[in-house]
């Protein structure tokens, strides 16, 4: 996989992680301060997904896994192994399943990314509310990180009986206008003006588990 991407493609695939994070994610975390309280050692949202990304994507977080010990490297190829078999067991049980098999990702350890600066680009947005086009009438759907029912990112402006935004929260708070919702749909992050401006391609989309083979 990593032999399938040039020293130059990485380079650039790195240029634009560096630029869609100077040019948007830390700024919308920047914006988005008063409501979110990320922070080390907290990792419920690596816990339960699924972690769609690109081949390239992929490639990279497998570079960052060859720096890892030998020990690091047989319990995440452990867990893989164990993952995909779990996730055969669920596909059976539940064929018609919308959610899919939720999984925490394999790269977690210790409730730490080993794989932090190499990490996907979904996974640079955890955290920030964001809204996607509903299929049928294309209106944007305003989502909630689901932490918020933990009582961590947005908590503070959230109804738990309406699940929204509290407009009575945020008047008593100070803020009068609406945090923002932001496209972060991982169609348009790949097919922005910064990598259409950089000579790399991102390659087919599948969740994590997904991109290593039934037998590892
Ligand atoms: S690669 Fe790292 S940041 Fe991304 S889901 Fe896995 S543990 Fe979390
Ligand atoms: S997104 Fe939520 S679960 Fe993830 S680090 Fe931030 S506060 Fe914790």
């Amino acid at each position: 996989m990593i032999d399938d991407f040039s020293d130059e493609q990485f380079a650039n695939y790195k240029i634009y992680l560096s630029l869609i994070e100077e040019k948007m994610l830390n700024k919308y975390f920047e914006e988005q301060k008063p409501y979110i309280c990320c922070k080390a050692g907290c990792s419920y949202c690596c816990e339960k997904g699924q972690y769609p990304m690109s081949k390239i994507e992929l490639a990279y977080i497998l570079l960052g896994f060859s720096q890892l010990s030998t020990e690091q490297k047989t319990e995440i190829l452990e867990k893989i192994k164990r993952l995909k078999q779990e996730k055969i067991n669920f596909e059976s049980k539940n064929p018609n399943s919308v959610e899919g098999f939720m999984y925490e990702c394999p790269f977690l350890e210790n409730h730490k990314c080993s794989v932090y600066e190499y990490r996907a680009v979904i996974c640079r947005t955890h955290g920030l509310m964001f809204f996607i086009e509903d299929d049928k009438t294309n209106e944007p759907k305003n989502k909630i990180p689901f932490c918020v029912n933990l009582g961590l990112n947005y908590s503070n402006i959230y109804d738990k009986e309406t699940k929204t935004l509290s407009d009575v929260k945020m008047y008593e708070l100070g803020i009068e206008q609406e945090p923002l919702a932001y496209n972060l749909s991982l169609k348009t992050l790949l097919n922005n003006d910064i990598a259409k401006n950089l000579d790399f391609e991102f390659g087919e989309v599948k969740t994590m588990i997904d991109w290593f083979p039934d037998k590892n």
